[in-house]
């Protein structure tokens, strides 16, 4: 129901403080509603951890600080760079449980994380096709086929020999091959510290705030629709709601129905997908090989 993602970039953020922007994100997007919420961190760039919780975001904030000290994870390790998601559920599919919470993962190893608000229409004869090709499934949300999609199209690019398959080019065939109404967060394990966001249907914000220009800023993109990377300190934010953003910056561009966004060295790249080559879904075949 709610996605709020945080990246530092050439920032040096505390681990607590990465979960605490993740957290009050979570906090202002509340009010849409909510039964569950999760979040994803990183144990170290190749390592995404995630947490989950049925209930509140209070009830997602005390099992992470719980699981944080059982597991000795060190709140005060930094990281120049560092790409956070967390998510607030209402569910469609799937009761309100930990399992059925996001972030969904492609399975062992979080290669492909998800976060996603709304409904995947066609998720059932996905599932069929990716089950026809050994995945398991762990929940009963219709989110699940989205991370699996993913890491099946990475496996498949790496097979025929593409090594250098970007996280937009994945992404992009995901989308391709869903129907519903969507806004997506992708995180993974192969494109560290990189964020992937699209959406059809369901909002979604980019928050840019830019540290050492401050003060130059003006109140939106204007013809800097697609920010470069210039090296300088920034921090990005996604949201599905403005009001998680307007404490953090002004600089906030709505992304449109049809857009991805690519999160990667500090550069924001924005690619359109054509919605009328959306294939039906169900036609993913692995090549003969
Ligand atoms: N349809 C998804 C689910 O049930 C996402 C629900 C939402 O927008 O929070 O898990």
């Amino acid at each position: 129901c709610g996605i709020f993602a945080y990246l530092n970039y050439n920032v040096t953020r505390e681990r607590r403080y990465i979960l605490e922007v993740l957290f009050n994100g979570l906090r202002r997007l509340e009010y849409r509603g909510y039964d569950s919420a999760g979040i994803s961190i990183d144990l170290n760039s190749n390592s995404p951890l995630v947490f989950r919780q049925e209930g509140n975001i209070e009830s997602l904030v005390k099992s992470v600080y719980h699981d944080v000290a059982a597991t000795d994870l060190n709140l005060e390790e930094s990281f120049s760079v560092h790409a956070g998601i967390s998510h607030t559920r209402w569910a469609t599919h799937g009761e309100p449980a930990p399992k059925n919470s996001h972030p969904q993962s492609s399975g062992a190893g979080n290669e492909f994380l998800v976060v996603h608000n709304g409904i995947i229409t066609n998720y059932e004869v996905l599932k069929e096709t990716l089950l026809r090709h050994g995945f398991t499934f762990e929940s009963e949300t219709d989110t699940e086929v989205i991370p699996k999609l993913a890491k099946f199209i990475f496996d498949n690019a790496n097979e025929e020999g593409d090594q250098s398959v970007t996280f937009s080019q994945v992404v992009l065939e995901v989308i391709r091959h869903l129907e519903g109404a969507y806004a997506l967060t992708f995180k993974s394990r192969h494109y560290p510290n990189e964020l992937i966001a699209c959406k059809r249907g369901s909002p979604l914000l980019l928050g840019v705030k830019d540290l050492e220009e401050e003060a130059s800023a003006g109140s939106s993109f204007g013809d800097a629709k697609f920010p470069s990377s210039n090296g300088q300190p920034k921090e990005l934010f996604l949201s599905s709601d403005a009001n998680a953003l307007v404490e953090h910056t002004k600089k906030v561009l709505v992304i449109e129905d049809g857009e991805v966004v690519h999160i990667k060295d500090g550069g924001v790249s924005i690619y359109k997908f054509d919605q009328a080559k959306n294939n039906h879904g169900g036609t993913l075949s692995r090549p003969a090989s």
